[in-house]
Order: structure tokens, then sequence, then C-alpha cells
């Protein structure tokens, strides 16, 4: 438990945090309306309610002999039906030849030998019921018997009954293991340490069939009942809510991790937008966004998480998107942004909006304000809130504009964690992680009036450049004779404000130290419904239904860790903290990391990832249905022609997958625009316009748990080198394209080394997959798995998850941006929600440095091809 630390924030009438009591006196309990999911899942399950959840959809699943044999929705928890119970019956047989001992009285050693005897035959006929390692490690091999049996007769000689009842003990053994060889127990083959056998097809079944969506809508009902910002109390009380649930889960090590980071909040009154010269045209704007809800709730003020603190004066000068282009393009024009205030707007050429105000930034720009314009995510797109899904005319995008693709994390920590205690600050000054100039977002209503004002200044724009504000009707440029804006943004900085991750675990029975990390931000920019709080409320069921699943004694292969985390909005903190705090760990022990942030905004599956995971997604996708279209999403996607794409920045899984080599995939249900980290992206808008029904959300619950399974519990980690292989190749080859484009011609640049080491990876990559068909074919299917294949294929299965770990470049990491290790991804220099695919040789050719390039070519080709022969030896 965490002490409580109230702060200002917490009782600042402008932050609308509950306080704790109001927060925790509306959470679920079953006396009230609303009833918690713990509730409703007993209560429930007592009276037969389940059975009358929503229709079950006939989700398509592949027929396989195993599920032939099990029944579709039936757990076998124990009883005749279940392999457990020929174990139970050889479990008692064996008990009671034990403990008939005569004549043992008063013998110490026979005591003593019986005890151990007692011992390893309870060791044994816990994992009888399977035959996995546990067990394999126990039996007696034959070198074991030749060793020890000897001596063993030499301390037994006085007495020969024992001796006697001794190896009939061993017989019984060894017929018990000869039974156990035979067809009874093939199919039994992977639990142990006293958890329960059950058959793949039936859990796979079972998770996807008990999904339960109106589970998810209460959840996500109370998540947005109010703000939760991080570092502020609502974020807190929802990490206790979190937290309970994974506890009432019965997850292990269920606790709440602190991290102490840079955050900012607005001062009241510190914030202001105004038209100060010419006289005639003053004008003030609103600012803050009207109330969302008629009970007049709190909600979270409108400003830039992590922007520069300041209040700054200048002329006024429109920049389109705020992409270097548009900069340049004013340059061009003659428009000089010296001591301007810059206006862009969102979306566009530069989706990064942290590196629209560094564009403005370089340009000698002293302020940015970045607005909502209505041709992007307002009403030209369709009828905006409360009548549609789309941003109405006060609706503002607040956001982190720390600079994602440069420094992730807590900015004042590159590359250490900010736990508490740690004395290492970096400086706030000069970060390469933040923003010099101050900033503030805007809605159109109150951007109207800037736009307006420019009219006659400057140049008119070109056509593009045209935006969607009504009202507007010429668009200029502005220049340094434009009317004076004052724009204010006096923020409160705190060096450390405590934020809460929530972690808890199941452990895998086979490998238990190697772990599949299941995670999603909790912190909102408001009320969040979409964003984080629809994968929030599917992270919490999918807690459930593997919390049931290990009440009925089922455990994974490999651990399974579920996160909740802080600070995400701000630049990705919580996670970034958590990975920097335990980095050695994960890169040997880190087999993948699962990510959904927003879990829904529309009815589009969209997943990027690493290419070694795109197969274990499409089998899942190949058992999940659309919630309308009555097709799987497999269909769908290969319908329309879509992708895993690369993984870029903007989400948890920077830090995993960049820094410590852990394989990631991200997952969302995407639509068009919506309230994007406003106040309307609230519960009223998701159940209205985002997911009626919460349907998607339990597609995505769906999906989710299904993809858990196939990394945590297959005998065969689901890694696919030959799709990565060939993803490979392709990087190299836009690479090329792109040098080329970039300027560089071969004789400046030649990346032969990287087609080379890709084609060795291609190679290595097909000859390390041939074990894994053997392997399916003699044992795939039910046979029998010798000790010494078992031995093999959780090092091939290691193997698969250090691939990702080698690729990393440890000691070296990007030249500019040394935070990011991988070789292959990163996010974008300049674009960070994008990915940049061999990032150190394609930010070089940027730099235009080729030859900073070709050495970088050649680093990344001498550590892919040593990942690459690393597979196989
Ligand atoms: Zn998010």
């Amino acid at each position: 438990m965490v002490e409580e630390k109230p702060n200002k924030y917490d009782q600042q009438e402008s932050l609308p945090i509950p306080t704790y009591n109001e927060a925790i006196s509306s959470r679920p309990s079953s006396s009230q309306s609303f009833l918690g999911p713990s509730e409703i899942s007993h209560d429930a399950e007592r009276q037969g309610l389940l059975g009358r959840r929503q229709p079950q959809h006939d989700g398509y699943h592949v027929p396989t002999v195993q599920s032939a044999r099990s029944s579709l929705d039936f757990l076998p928890s124990s009883g005749e039906n279940s392999p457990r119970g020929s174990t139970e019956e050889l479990r008692r047989e064996i008990l009671q030849m034990d403990v008939v001992e005569p004549g043992a009285d008063g013998d110490s050693r026979g005591l003593l030998l019986r005890g151990n005897l007692s011992k390893r035959i309870t060791t044994l006929t816990q994992s009888l019921s399977s035959i996995n390692l546990p067990f394999r490690q126990w039996l007696p091999s034959r070198d074991y018997i030749l060793d020890k049996i000897p001596f063993l007769i030499r301390d037994l000689r006085p007495n020969w009954i024992i001796a006697g009842r001794f190896f009939a003990l061993v017989l019984v053994l060894f017929l018990a293991y000869l039974l156990f060889l035979s067809d009874v127990f093939a199919i039994n083959r992977r639990q142990g340490n006293g958890s329960v056998y059950y058959y793949p097809d039936s859990i796979r079944n079972f998770v996807r069939d008990h999904i339960n969506e109106t589970y998810i809508r209460e959840h996500s009902q109370y998540i947005t009942s109010f703000p939760h910002i991080a570092g502020t109390k609502g974020s807190f009380v929802l990490a206790e809510y979190v937290q309970d649930l994974f506890i009432e889960s019965e997850l292990e090590e269920v606790r709440l991790e602190q991290f102490d980071v840079y955050l900012n909040y607005p001062k009241k009154g510190g914030r202001r937008v105004a038209i100060v010269d010419p006289p005639e045209l003053t004008w003030e704007a609103k600012i803050e966004e009207e109330l969302a809800y008629a009970d007049k709730r709190e909600q979270t003020l409108v400003f830039h998480g992590h922007s520069r603190s300041g209040t700054v004066k200048g002329p006024l000068i429109y920049a389109n998107y705020g992409s270097k282009e548009d900069f340049k393009r004013l340059e061009d024009q003659g428009i000089s942004l010296k001591g301007a205030i810059a206006i862009v707007r969102y979306y566009g050429s530069q989706g990064d909006r942290a590196l629209k105000i560094k564009a403005a930034e370089l340009v000698g720009a002293v302020g940015c304000i970045i607005y909502s314009d209505p041709a992007e995510d307002g009403f030209e797109r369709g009828d905006p809130y409360p009548q549609g899904r789309y941003m109405s005319s006060d609706g503002v995008q607040r956001g982190g504009v720390s600079l994602m693709s440069w420094v992730v994390g807590d900015v004042l920590s590159s590359g250490f964690a900010s736990l508490p205690g740690e004395q290492r600050r970096d400086s706030k000054d000069n970060n390469p992680g933040l923003n010099n100039i101050p900033s503030i977002p805007l809605a159109w209503r109150d951007a109207q009036k800037l736009l307006q004002a420019l009219k006659g200044h400057g140049k008119k724009v070109d056509d593009y450049w045209i935006g969607g504000v009504p009202g507007v009707n010429q668009w200029w440029t502005g220049d340094s004779k434009s009317p004076i804006v004052e724009l204010a943004n006096e923020q409160d900085e705190v060096e450390r404000r405590p934020i809460y991750n929530v972690l808890g675990k199941i452990t895998g029975v086979e490998q238990p130290e190697k772990s599949i990390i299941v995670a999603n931000h909790r912190d909102a920019w408001c009320f969040g419904a979409a964003d984080p709080g629809s994968g929030t409320a599917v992270l919490l069921e999918v807690v459930r239904i593997f919390g049931e699943l290990q009440k009925k004694g089922w455990r994974p292969l490999r651990t399974i860790e579920f996160a909740s985390w802080d600070g995400e909005e701000y630049n990705m903190i919580g996670s970034t903290e958590h990975v920097e705090a335990r980095m050695d760990g994960l890169r040997s022990d880190g087999f993948a990391y699962l990510n959904v942030d927003v879990a829904v905004s529309g009815s589009e599956f969209k997943a990027s990832g690493s290419p070694v995971l795109q197969t274990a997604l499409l089998r899942v996708l190949e058992r999940v249905t659309d919630p309308f279209a009555n097709k799987t999403l497999r269909k769908i996607w290969a319908e329309k022609g879509d992708t895993l794409k690369g993984l870029g920045g903007g989400s948890d899984y920077v830090a995993f997958q960049d820094m410590a080599g852990t394989s990631s995939l991200d997952m969302s249900f995407l639509g068009n625009p919506y309230p994007y980290h406003s106040c309307y992206d609230n519960f009223d808008w998701m159940d209205k316009f985002g997911d009626p029904g919460f349907q998607y959300h339990k597609t995505m619950a769906q999906v989710w748990a299904l993809l858990i399974l196939e990394l945590a519990d297959r005998e065969l980690l689901t890694f696919d080198f030959e799709v990565y292989a060939n993803a490979v190749r392709e990087y190299v080859d836009s690479l090329e394209a792109y040098a080329r484009e970039q300027g560089a011609q071969k004789k400046d640049l030649d990346l032969t080394v990287l087609h080379e080491a890709a084609e060795v990876f291609m190679k290595n990559a097909i000859g390390f997959h041939e074990w894994d068909k053997a392997w399916e074919e003699a044992i795939g299917g039910g046979g029998f798995e010798s000790n010494a294949m078992a031995i093999k294929r959780i090092s091939h299965n290691t193997r698969k998850a250090n691939f990702e770990t080698h690729l990393l470049d440890i000691d070296g990491g990007l030249p500019g941006r040394e935070q990011f290790k991988h070789v292959l991804f990163a996010p974008q220099a300049w674009s960070g929600y994008d990915e940049a695919f061999i990032p150190g040789v394609r930010d070089a050719i940027d730099a235009k440095n080729f030859t900073l390039a070709q050495e970088q070519a050649e680093k990344v080709a001498g550590i892919l091809s040593y990942a690459s022969r690393k597979l196989n030896h």
C-alpha cells in the first residue's frame, strides 16, 4: 500500500478530482445499482445468470483433433471425465502403499527413508497429470537407479522387509511411468505444480465465449466518472480500483509501483490567449471547454502536458500544420517567424503536436497555438458531439508536448528509472525532451477570431493551407505586422510527482521466469472513455477471465504479467520508468509485450508490432468474428488488404520494443476522428457513438485474451522469423529507395551490407523453423515428448524471444537519441507517431551525413547477422 499524498492539485478547485472518500463511495458495490464485476460474476454464477448473457455468436474456430475431443464450453476441473481422475486414483493407490508400514517402528533410518519417499511420491503424483519437466526431472533415470539403489540396499540391509517394500514401490512407480507413457496420458502433456490440465482448445473457447460486454461497460462507466490526469488523486483512486480487481482475480504479487517524475499542471488564472494590439481588435479567448455534463462535474483545464511555462507576446502568423516544410514555405515567401506567435492546426503533414512546436521554435517563434480545425475532426466530417461523433466547436485536444521521439519517459531521468529516492535528475533547461517556447491548444471557436484577424497581413495562403473554420472568408499567413497576440501559459512544475503503476501476475509452470506482459495505461486527459478507458475496461475484463481460469486450477506455461500504467499521456512515463527499473531482467526474460491503449474508437481493427508476432496475431484473428459483419477479423483484414504496421511512438510499447528488445504488439479498433483528448471523450460519447452495446470492446477483449494464450500457453512459442526476415528485406529496400531520394548516390552510401545481412537472416530463419516443423509433426498432434525433446523445445523458445534482445545496440543506441537501442525500429525523429525502420541509417540520411549513414549501415548489418546466427547456435 502506498501512503496518500494529497497536495495542492488535489485541492485545487479548478482540477476536478473527487476527494478520496467521494471517489471511493462512488465505487461499485453489490448494494448499489452499479454492480461491480466481481459481485456480478459470483452472483450470476450462483444463480446461473451467465446463461442469460447476450446470445453467443457462433465464433468461427478452426476444428482440431483436440477440440473434437473436448467439449466446447466445458472446463473439466476434476472428476471422471478429466485426465486428472485417473491420476487421482493412481495417487491414492500409491499413497496407500506407503502408509502401511509395519515393522519400521523405532527404525529411524526407515522412517527417514519413508519420509523422503512419501515426499517424492507426493511430488510424483502432483505432477502425474502431466509429462512436464518437474515430473521428468523426478522420474528415476537409468543412471539414478544404478547409482542410488545399491546405496539404499546397503542402508536397508538390517530390514529386508523395508527393502522389499521399497522394490515393490519402485516397481509400481515404474509401472506408473509405463502407464503414463501410454495413450491414457499422452494428451496430458504439460501442467505441474498442482495445476490442473485443460485441453488448450477448451481454454481458448472458454476465454472467447465468457468475455462479458456488460462488465466492460460497467467498468467504463466507473472509470470515466471523474477526470484522472497522471499524478492526481483521480489517477490514484483508479489505481486502487484496478488493484482491488487484480486482487479479486487472485493475481499474484499485486502491488502499486511508484515513480517520482516531472509533471506540470496549469496555474489557475495563468493561461491567456488575447489580441492586445491594435486596440480595435482586442479580444480574449475563452480557452476552456464548456461543461460536458449537465451535473456540472469538474473537468480538467485546457493545456499541453510538459509545455514550457511563460508569457510571450508577438505578431500572429499562421503556419498550416506546423511541419518543417510549412515553415520553410513561409520563409520562402519572405515571412519571418522571429519573435512571432505561430498558430497551426492539428493533424496533417505533422502528426506529432510536440514537433509542431519544436519546428516553430527552430524558426524563431516565441510561442505556439495549436487549434482543432473542423475540416480535420469537426463538423466538416460529420455531426459534432452531442449530435454525432465529431469534435464540437468548443472541443479542445489537450496532449503531451514533450518530444517523445527524442527522449521517452520522465524527461528528467533519461536512461534511468525515477525511483523514489533516486538522487540524479537531468535539468529542465536545454532538455532534449522539452520544447523551449510556451504553447497552448485551442478550440476552433477561439481560433476563428485569430484567423480572421490575419486578413490583409502577409500573403494569401496556398489552397492546401485553407482550413475549415467557418467565418474566415480569406486565409492569410500574417507577418511581422500582424496583430499582436499575448500567449500566457503559466504552469506549476513538479519535479518529483508520484505516479503509480498497478502490477500483478500469473506465474507460468514451464518457464516461470519468462513473461508475456499485458498492459494498458490508465491516466487520461479528462474522462478518457476511448483514450484509454476503453483499453482499461477491456484489460479488467481480460484479467477477470484469467482470474476465473486460475481459480479453476489452470496455469499458463509462461508467466503472464498484467500492468496498468500511469503517466502515459505526458510521455509514456509509467511504462518507460518500469522498463528502465528492470532493464536487464526484461532483456533476458521479457518474451513479448501486448499493448492496448485506445481499445475502441471505431470498428476497424488495426495493429502494429514486431513482424515476429504477425503469425500469432493472424491465428487469433481467424478465431474471432466481427460483431456485426459475420466474418472473422482475419477475413475482413484480408479483404481490406490490411497488414501489421511498424511500431512508431505514441504508446507504452516504446520502452519494451526499443529499449528492452521485448517483441511488442499494439492493437486498436479505430474509426473516424473523435473528441480525442477532450472532455467529450466521455462515457456518453462512447455509449452513443463510439461503441453502442460495447461489442467492439468485447471483441478486443477476445483478441487480447486469445493472443495472451497464443504466446503464454503454446508449447512452441508462436514467433515467425520468416515473416520477420521478409519484412527486413522490405525495410532495406525502402531504405535504399529513401537514400536515393534524399540524394545519396551509391558511391556516398552503399547498402549492400544490409541486403546481405537480410539474406543471412532469411537463411537462418528458414533453418530455425525446420525444428518447429519437426516438433509439430512428431509431437504437436498429441504425441509423446521425451525429456530431451522438451529441454530442446524450451531452449528453442528462449532463443526465439532472445532474438530481438540481440538486435539492441546496447552500448550505443541511436546517435543523438541514445535511449533508443533497437537497430530496426524507432519512432521517426521528426514524426514521433510514425515508425522509422533502420533508424540509425535513416537519421543520418536525414542529416545528410552519409559517412555516418554508412557506418550505421555496417553496424546494423553486423548486429543483424549476429542475432540471426544466434538463432541457430
Ligand atoms: Zn492513450
